[in-house]
């Protein structure tokens, strides 16, 4: 293993790496750093988050930089403004010892005049979103024509978040003679075409094996219905006391249901989506990492610039659209050298993306069993005493009560004064779980009927991935039928040459109609709509087209919660958002403020 010396970094450089507690290079840094100081050819680097990817790319960079200028020598996109945040506070850090580096963070839902002015200042770095950095070069506030790396990070998901136009933008506003360098977890055919188009003889290093999921995490799949979803998360959280987790949701309604259903139900927990303003997920980011909150719900995109290196585990409550995603979701936990375990909640329809991820991830998932109420409750037990076990006693503080104390306990002997004790804090959990029914069972009674909610019709849709069909461009072309303002998108499934969508049953005659009268076509070929059947107990997507598949700390402990298992369930617990979140997948955080449903998210 190289030092960071070795690596061709100057001292004050790694004065502030020693103060950040980097003892030694990760793996994608010794690979990138040298080639990048080196050679001014463009790179292509396979590499997941949490893998030191920032300061792979940052660090040269810095080595670099021309201090007596002031002009962008440095342009990092990515995809979310946390992120953004993140590259710009990680690279202050790594300059803390170097005189005259200047960083501006721009971004949307800040203030453009501040970041102006910030860029006036002058600023050989600059981090930001797409969108937001397309702006800044549209005022000519921002130049790049004497740009030397532009760094796209995560690219993927730029592009999965639909930011293609802003990235050629950005690609062409630069001079030819930067070097590109990509990062990206993944590599579909939407990233190598900018790799292909924009990127001159790149080389290629990689983290890791490409795709692969960190070594150090386990991925276990409960099978679930949609009754038995959250009562199964719940019994999960509740078999480890001491989880610190995210749990993943697609959508921004789904999310703020389950956050709200876990803070009714006593959790300690919230919610991170793209309806919430900047201040309120900087608040929910902040007090999750102090671990004021044991569980978060957040979407994929609003989960990004969350930098936690200590999560216990990861929990799909939904798969995502895009199997590919799953290696990022999987990846927050085992970082650092941790472990960590990866649970994903399936029905029946949903195993069979199980496979696909597999291959991704060339792991194997084992099959867990939702947890009876008595292993909860053994577990829970245990875990008490081991916290009686190790409490630490405050002697001087307490000794001026024990007299008393012992006194109105002094007919009870040794037993009956750990049982009453543990019962204090039991009872309220044992009568919880009284009578609890075996989920695994309930799971499989129900594995056989529908998968559709009973309130969304299922549509087969003549067109898919071959025809660059994804979830964002078929939430646009449904929207762009004009359907109805209120209209509800629920699962989405994009295969090869066609694709499956649900929607709210009360638009089913509309859907059909609208799609009929204006015969629309995606990118020139003319598209149909069929409703399929629902009841699809084959675990795919055929309906009536048969054939082809898919492929598929609680605050208060149990003492605190009320009722009894399933008690909760509904949308209305818990703290209620000014906007009603939406029901589809949370690509961004800004297009509340640019309109209705059916706009595609954009950071601005
Ligand atoms: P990143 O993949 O850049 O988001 O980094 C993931 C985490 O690893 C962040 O918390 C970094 O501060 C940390 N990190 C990055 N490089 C190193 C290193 N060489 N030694 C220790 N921690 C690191």
């Amino acid at each position: 293993m190289s030092t960071f010396k070795e690596l061709g970094l100057k001292e004050p450089i790694i004065k502030a790496l020693t103060d950040l507690g980097y003892e030694n290079p990760t793996v994608i840094q010794e690979q990138a750093i040298p080639q990048i100081i080196t050679s001014k050819s463009d790179l292509k680097a396979f590499a997941q988050t949490g893998t030191g990817k920032t300061a792979a790319f940052s660090l040269p960079i810095l080595e670099l930089l021309d201090t007596n200028s002031n002009n962008v020598q440095a342009i990092i996109l990515s995809p979310t403004r946390e992120l953004a945040v993140q590259i710009g506070n990680n690279i202050k850090d790594f300059c803390k010892y170097l005189k005259d580096v200047n960083v501006t963070t721009v971004y949307g839902g800040s203030s453009m005049e501040e970041q102006i002015r910030s860029l006036k200042r002058g600023s050989q770095i600059v981090v930001g979103t797409p969108g937001r950095t397309v702006d800044l070069i549209n005022r000519r506030a921002l130049k790049l024509g004497d740009v030397k790396w532009l760094v796209l990070d995560e690219a993927d998901e730029m592009l999965n978040m639909g930011f293609k136009d802003e990235l050629d933008k950005v690609l062409e506003a630069t001079p030819d003679t930067k070097q590109t360098l990509l990062f990206s977890a993944t590599f579909p055919r939407e990233v190598e075409s900018i790799a292909r188009n924009y990127m001159t003889n790149p080389v290629e290093i990689t983290s890791g094996q490409k795709n692969q999921g960190a070594d150090n995490v386990s991925h276990e799949f409960y099978s679930v219905t949609e009754r038995t979803r959250y009562p199964a998360l719940k019994r999960i959280a509740d078999l480890n006391p001491d989880i610190y987790a995210i749990i993943f949701c697609r959508t921004r309604r789904e999310t703020q249901e389950v956050a709200d259903n876990l803070i009714k139900d006593g959790y300690s927990a919230d919610s991170l989506h793209g309806d919430l303003s900047q201040a309120q997920r900087d608040s929910v980011m902040g007090k999750f990492r102090k671990k004021s909150i044991q569980i978060l719900v957040a979407t994929d995109v609003a989960a990004r610039g969350l930098d936690v290196t200590e999560l216990t585990h990861v929990i799909n409550h939904k798969l995502p659209d895009q199997i590919e995603n799953y290696t990022h979701r999987s990846g927050r936990t085992g970082r650092a050298g941790n472990t960590g375990i990866s649970i994903v909640l399936v029905n029946g329809k949903e195993k069979g993306k199980l496979r696909a991820i597999e291959k991704i991830i060339q792991k194997k998932f084992e099959e867990g069993k939702v947890p009876s109420g008595k292993e909860i409750c053994q577990n829970q037990l245990m875990n008490l005493i081991d916290k009686v076990n190790n409490i630490e006693v405050n002697e001087t503080q307490i000794n001026e009560f024990l007299p008393s104390i012992y006194d109105k306990l002094k007919d009870l002997d040794r037993e009956e004064l750990i049982k009453k004790f543990v019962s204090l804090e039991f009872n309220t959990m044992l009568s919880y779980y009284e009578n609890a029914k075996d989920l695994n069972d309930l799971s499989r009674d129900n594995s056989r009927s529908r998968d559709t909610a009973d309130n969304m019709t299922r549509f087969f849709i003549n067109i898919g991935r071959k025809d660059s069909l994804n979830p964002a461009k078929l939430i646009g072309l449904i929207n762009d039928q004009n359907i109805g303002d209120k209209i509800e998108i629920g699962a989405i499934d994009i295969l090869d040459t066609f694709s499956f969508f649900e929607i709210d049953k009360n638009f089913e005659d509309k859907t059909l109609e609208a799609f009929s009268s204006n015969q629309p076509d995606f990118d020139g070929r003319s598209v149909n709509i069929e409703i399929t059947k629902k009841d699809r107990s084959d675990g795919g997507g055929g309906g009536r087209r048969g054939g082809k598949k898919p492929f598929g700390k609680k605050d208060g402990g149990f003492g605190r919660r009320k009722g009894s298992e399933g008690s909760s369930s509904s949308s209305e617990g818990g703290r209620k958002r000014s906007d009603r979140p939406s029901d589809r997948p949370d690509r961004g955080s800004a297009d509340r403020k640019t309109g209705g449903f059916g706009r595609r998210h954009r950071e601005r």
